[in-house]
């Protein structure tokens, strides 16, 4: 089928976005030669030592239970870099208004931007700002691109890789992984799309499902010091799903998930039901899922449950080469495979 007109599943992080960045945006603008290019489809890419990542937000409404478009740009940013084995070191920051903003309510985004680079400990240093008639924004449209580069806790992670296997990488890449590695989630999934879906529609779910939003590049840097890890990326759109998905395809490896080890809150699962939403296919903004080698497996979860962020964090799988995909071992003993979502199940989240 021939299409010709953009759709908000093109959007959506799945696998309608990645078949329009691979045939369209790939054709035009990959080619760089970069350490890690374009093509590489990873969190951020990586030239001349530099980790660069850029991220535009568009979340609607842009107030929601447990944060706002300014924390999830800062977040956002920081995360991909960080997620890259990255120390963020500085961003951008590109506003599109919309004409009738009020002026408290873009006040409100600056706190809210600043309190999360205080707590990412990073600087937004250079910016540009742009108005638009009133019409679909929903109030404005934030970009964050941000800048990282190689710190200690990168080279300490992989010092330590390398004590049990060869390894060439020399960041924390999407393709790195190999047969018997174990993935942890660092907690629940599906917070995210759901408290911000709870604004959209005015939804009442019997209790108040906040957003996960929140930078986790300290949370990482503990975790390289303890070592071992290989592969990491932020579940975001299209969620644990298509996170896993990337990574099997990358890497060339099955992944075997358990379902039960899956991190759900109990309220997030009860509105997933009722809403018929694949919890696993909606995404989050403040965890992370990693590969590990096996032997380091349970001391970087047992380091992520010493923290806040991390409390609910579990091993969910192991990669095998049995087979390909990424297969769902059920609840009830079943094996299903966990194809990467069509499109997203809740549009406009981030
Ligand atoms: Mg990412």
């Amino acid at each position: 089928m021939v299409v010709k007109q953009i759709t908000m599943a093109h959007g959506a992080g799945g696998a309608i976005m990645n078949d329009l960045i691979k045939k369209y945006v790939l054709k035009y603008l990959g080619g760089s030669g970069a350490e890690v290019p374009l093509e590489a489809l990873d969190d951020a890419a990586v030239i001349s030592g530099i980790v660069l990542k850029s991220d535009s937000h568009v979340v609607k409404p842009i107030f929601f239970p447990g944060g706002d478009i300014g924390r999830l740009a800062v977040a956002g940013t920081v995360n991909d870099i960080a997620v890259m084995g990255a120390e963020p070191i500085a961003l951008s920051c590109g506003f599109v208004l919309e004409e009738g903003l009020l002026m408290a309510e873009f006040e409100k985004i600056l706190k809210s931007m600043n309190e999360t680079c205080r707590e990412a400990d990073v600087y937004i240093i250079t910016g540009d700002t742009k108005v638009v008639e009133k019409g679909a924004l929903g109030g404005c449209v934030i970009n964050t691109s941000g800048i990282g580069k190689r710190n200690e806790a990168l080279e300490r992670n992989i010092a330590e890789v390398k004590k049990h296997r060869s390894f060439d990488a020399q960041w924390i890449l999407d393709a790195n992984l190999r047969e018997g590695d174990k993935i942890i989630v660092s907690g629940t999934v599906g917070d995210h799309g759901l408290a911000v879906l709870s604004s959209q529609e005015g939804y009442d779910f019997g209790s108040q499902i906040t957003s996960d939003v929140a930078p986790l590049n300290k949370l990482i840097v503990r975790l390289l010091n303890v070592g071992g890890i290989i592969a990491m990326k932020d579940p975001t759109r299209g969620g644990l799903s298509n996170t896993l998905n990337e990574l099997s395809e990358k890497s060339k490896v099955g992944i075997m998930v358990n379902e039960e080890k899956i991190p759900v809150r109990r309220d997030v699962r009860a509105a997933c039901e009722m809403l018929g939403i694949d919890p696993l296919e909606v995404g989050n903004e403040g965890k992370v899922v990693i590969g590990v080698i096996p032997q380091k497996a349970e001391e970087v979860l047992a380091t992520l449950k010493e923290t806040d962020e991390g409390k609910n964090a579990q091993i969910v799988g192991e990669t095998t080469k049995e087979f390909d995909e990424v297969v769902l071992k059920t609840a009830v003993g079943g094996k299903r495979i966990l194809a990467p979502p069509i499109g997203d199940p809740i549009p406009r989240i981030c």
